[in-house]
């Protein structure tokens, strides 16, 4: 080739690449973060109990480096290069030849996936473009945590939700600051209400509060009326993945969190596919944003 690359492909390469890096760091906060919290609430449980847990802290999100999680060997530069590494090494670990799960090559495909298009769809030179990025590795983060350990961390989605309030007071989103506050009171209440009623008629809790944050977080970036879509959309997908669920895949409840009843489905995955898929996919034709 003799031209010089167009500035379009370059910024969609950048974007790429910065994808696959935020996938390879999701992929250390959904191990590590998990862990964290349940080693916080039990030293808080025990210190209000005048109980004596004394667990070694588990690691923190920036100590030690990455390791394998069979042998404990660091990883060496190279191994730590999302996607790559992991072809490179077939999916094992090179000092133990332990099978590394493929879901944190999938975190990171998804990621790069979802960093490139916001790079197309928005203008990458401008912040709003950015801003897409990270709350959509934000959701994916959440979604897989949710799958995993039926937990929503109050960092992400809180952390979420400010990041989109501060994102529309600086004009960076569709919606106004008014639009994003209402967005945000609105998502939470269309989930708090509607468990409330189900819990004071069948006694059983059918919503956990993490819901609660995760849709007010998605309602404070799309504004009001598409959260109340994202709910819906996020409902049949809810149904969709129990189905799907209950015949191949069941989530896994037993790596902490909390208790859940056999075969509860967590609803944070099918919140976060929904809002994503109605940012690729958007409900413009009703019209009443
Ligand atoms: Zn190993």
């Amino acid at each position: 080739m003799t031209h010089a690359l167009p500035t379009e492909l370059l910024w969609v390469v950048f974007a790429g690449c910065i994808g696959a890096v935020a996938g390879s760091f999701a992929n250390m906060v959904i191990h590590r973060l998990p862990r964290m919290l349940e080693h916080r609430w039990m030293r808080e449980a025990s210190d209000a109990t005048g109980g004596t847990f004394t667990d070694p802290a588990p690691p923190d999100l920036f100590r030690p480096e990455s390791h394998c999680p069979t042998c404990g060997q660091a990883l060496r530069w190279w191994q730590n290069i999302p996607i790559v590494s992991f072809i490179a090494l077939r999916g094992r670990c090179a000092h133990c030849q332990a099978a590394i799960p493929t879901r944190y090559l999938l975190t990171e495909l998804v990621m790069t996936a979802w960093f490139v298009w916001c790079a197309t769809y928005h203008d990458p030179a401008q912040a709003t473009a950015w801003f897409w990025s990270v709350w959509g590795a934000c959701l994916i983060t959440l979604a897989i945590i949710d799958w995993r350990t039926f937990l929503l961390p109050d960092p992400l989605t809180l952390g979420l939700l400010w990041l989109s309030l501060v994102a529309a007071a600086l004009g960076l989103l569709p919606v106004s600051p008014t639009q994003a506050i209402w967005g945000a009171a609105v998502g939470y209440l269309v989930v708090f209400l509607p468990g409330w009623v189900f819990e004071r008629v069948t006694g059983r809790t059918g919503m956990a509060h993490g819901d609660f944050k995760l849709m007010a977080a998605v309602g404070a970036a799309v504004g009001p009326s598409q959260v109340i879509f994202t709910l819906l959309v996020a409902s049949l997908l809810g149904i969709a993945m129990a189905l799907f669920a209950r015949r191949w895949m069941p989530p896994s409840s037993t790596e902490g969190g909390f208790d859940v009843a056999p075969g509860a489905i967590p609803f944070g995955p099918a919140i976060a596919a929904a809002a994503m898929v109605l940012q690729v996919w958007p409900l413009d034709w009703l019209a009443l944003q």
